[in-house]
């Protein structure tokens, strides 16, 4: 029994039409750049996007920079045009300036021309034809992280360079987390940092509410259980302790209704999911990958929560619990134990790629304090890793 209409749009590519609580997001992002379509804006616009791996960024910037180009052209008669470019894979100033030239069916020569004649023929272009151009530049961190000083400082001041009288380029810059940006020198961040929008991880409502819209669209009419639905909200949704990941949630579904499918099933059942859950567990394979780039302090950090969740066997401890138990832990592995401001960044950094969550205590303690968790279950493999880092980078 095929349970599964249209697979394809469980990919993580697709995009779909409509993107449950992200609508506003998409409105303040018409609202941003609400300038190029009265003729008002005589500045590049910039936007920076800030949010975790699956909160929809990619998606939401994508859809918006579409009905943005039809709305420009049905009701204003304006020229706008969007390009979604991947800075993972277009690392360089070269590539990205590349990117465009193709965007635009530019004949961009194969070879010869630098990355600041090939942005000024794009803007002559631009001008020419009239037209206002939004670049997404997707997983701008790479970029960041990877290029040099100067090549990021044209890509951001780029009208320095080119005087042009309008300016036709804005850009919509996405980051999985702020770090990346506020660790930028002064003079380059002011050219990025003028609006920021943040997607905050998805709660189990709004899951549920993703999931069953991508359900309508991807499977037939009555194949999936509801309770399926909610199991998969409540496993992956953030205020249940979860990621807040919906790639993570719509690839568990998918998965499921291959199961279902596989066995006959015509409906997809809470025991498919559940199967589909334990057999994917991306989100802890995707997490563990990332603990290799920690540093030394902040791996020890992560063992302190670890440690001290365990001893009192609890969910949740304060920050002042981490504290102690990593200066003590510091200590017994003949370290010296980081200043308290280097702790909350180390923090800020564990929570940037998903292994722990903070929260600010409400009633019923003295004060307000921080309150932290591990995003993971937690298990002896995780922790083994863990150790086993620590090790390799003691030296
Ligand atoms: P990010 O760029 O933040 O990592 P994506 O935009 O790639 O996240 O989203 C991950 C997956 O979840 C994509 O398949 C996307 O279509 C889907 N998705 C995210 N948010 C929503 C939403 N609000 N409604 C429907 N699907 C969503």
């Amino acid at each position: 029994v095929l349970i599964i209409k249209h697979k394809d749009k469980l990919s993580p590519d697709y995009v779909p039409e409509n993107l449950p609580h992200r609508e506003d997001k998409i409105r303040e992002l018409g609202f941003t750049f609400r300038g190029l379509l009265t003729g008002e804006s005589k500045d590049s616009e910039r936007v920076v996007i800030v949010g975790r791996t699956g909160t929809g960024k990619t998606a939401t910037v994508k859809l918006f920079g579409k009905s943005f180009e039809d709305i420009a052209e049905r009701e204003y008669g304006v020229k706008v045009k969007y390009i979604h470019i991947n800075c993972y894979r277009h690392r360089s100033l070269y590539l990205i300036s590349q990117e465009i030239g193709n965007a635009l069916k530019l004949p961009v020569p194969a070879r010869g021309l630098s990355s600041q004649e090939l942005f000024k023929m794009v803007h002559e272009y631009l001008d020419r034809r009239n037209i206002h151009l939004i670049v997404g530049l997707d997983e701008f961190g790479h970029f960041l992280n990877t290029a040099p000083t100067e090549e990021i400082y044209f890509l951001v001041r780029l009208y320095d360079e080119i005087s042009a009288i309008i300016k036709r380029i804005s850009y919509i810059f996405i980051v999985n987390d702020s770090y990346s940006i506020y660790k930028l020198d002064k003079s380059i961040r002011d050219h990025i940092v003028r609006r920021v929008i943040e997607f905050q991880p998805y709660k189990s409502t709004e899951l549920y509410d993703i999931l069953k819209y991508r359900t309508s669209e991807a499977f037939n009419e009555n194949t999936v259980d509801d309770e399926a639905l909610q199991f998969i909200a409540n496993t992956y949704g953030f205020d249940k302790g979860g990621s807040g990941n919906a790639r993570i949630a719509i690839e568990t579904l998918s998965l499921a209704g291959e199961i279902a499918e596989k066995e006959g099933s015509p409906i997809v059942l809470l025991d498919h999911v559940k199967r589909a859950n334990s057999a994917i567990n991306p989100e802890i394979q995707e997490i563990v990958d990332s603990l290799s780039y920690l540093d030394l302090h902040q791996l020890i950090l992560l063992e302190a929560l670890i440690r001290v969740l365990k001893r009192n066997k609890a969910d949740e401890i304060t920050m002042g619990m981490l504290e102690n138990e990593y200066i003590s832990l510091a200590r017994e592995l003949n370290e010296e134990p980081r200043k308290h401001t280097q702790v909350y960044e180390y923090l800020r950094k564990l929570k940037a790629i998903g292994v722990v969550n903070t929260r600010q205590s409400g009633k019923g303690m003295r004060g307000r304090t921080t309150l932290v968790s591990l995003s993971l279950p937690l298990d002896k493999k995780l922790d083994e890793y863990i150790t086993q880092q620590i090790l390799v980078k003691l030296k």
